[in-house]
């Protein structure tokens, strides 16, 4: 069952076009890896899929519901589909359990005393309830992640994307944080995933997505990328971060 469809997909900056007519159909629990060069596209569409860019030409289908019309409720789509960054943007000045309630009780408007629960419930699933009263600056990198994945969950979303959520933490906190994802994925959450972890795209991914200078070059299961690709340049790109 298809949970998203992405058609022929185009954006540009100025005169540069990022994504170049993407297409691509992610089911219903699937783990999606989308690999590919620095400047190669990833984060654009995914931020495209979040409606933080506007499309140039193209669909983006949500349940088949085209949620890239001019005038759609962005609001409305961030409320089904989560988004997690690089760069965690917790609120440094509120405490973990806060940035967990706040767009619960604020955008679901969920009563507070159910919204903290849920949060609990997430916090302690990823093994960080004795720092709901923390605040973000006193956590690891690792930490600050798996708050903002847990964040992101709290609002209970259809899918959730994520854009390199390891690349600015220390390799040992690594680790940790993809462990979520792989539960995250063992619950069924349907995932498009931005990585340079290619090992854990290779063992975690139902399939793998390579895109070059904006163009999805090739889709299959992460061992048909990864030994007998189609195309020379996934087997150089692969060949180069190896
Ligand atoms: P990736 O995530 O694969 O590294 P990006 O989607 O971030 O790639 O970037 C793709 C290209 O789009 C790059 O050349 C980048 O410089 C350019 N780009 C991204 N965002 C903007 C923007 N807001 N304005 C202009 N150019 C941008
Ligand atoms: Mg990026």
């Amino acid at each position: 069952m298809t949970k998203l469809s992405i058609r022929n997909l185009r954006k540009s900056f100025g005169a540069l076009e990022v994504c170049k007519g993407i297409s691509l159909d992610l089911a219903k629990s699937e783990l999606i890896c989308l690999i590919g060069g620095s400047g190669s596209g990833k984060s654009t569409l995914l931020r495209c899929l979040n409606l933080l860019e506007h499309i140039d030409d193209g669909e983006i289908l949500l349940d088949g519901e085209d949620i890239s019309v001019p005038g759609y409720d962005p609001e409305r789509v961030r409320r089904r589909i989560g988004m997690v960054f690089q760069s965690y943007n917790l609120f440094p000045h509120m405490s973990v359990l806060k940035n967990l309630t706040l767009a619960q009780t604020r955008i679901r408007k969920t009563p507070p005393a159910e919204a903290k629960d849920l949060a609990m419930e997430l916090l302690l699933r990823f093994g960080l309830a004795d720092k709901a009263e923390t605040y973000p600056d006193k956590l690891s990198g690792g930490q600050q992640q798996r708050v903002a994945i847990a964040r992101a969950l709290a609002m209970e979303p259809e899918i959730l994307l994520l854009d390199e959520i390891t690349s600015a933490l220390d390799p040992e906190l690594v680790g940790e944080v993809l462990r979520v994802v792989r539960d995250l994925k063992a619950q069924g959450i349907t995932m498009l995933l931005a990585t340079h972890e290619m090992g854990f795209a290779r063992s975690v991914a139902d399939r793998v997505a390579f895109l070059s200078g904006g163009s999805l070059l090739e889709v299959a299961p992460p061992e048909k990328i990864f030994t007998q690709p189609d195309h020379e340049q996934t087997r150089q790109f692969l060949k180069r971060v190896l």
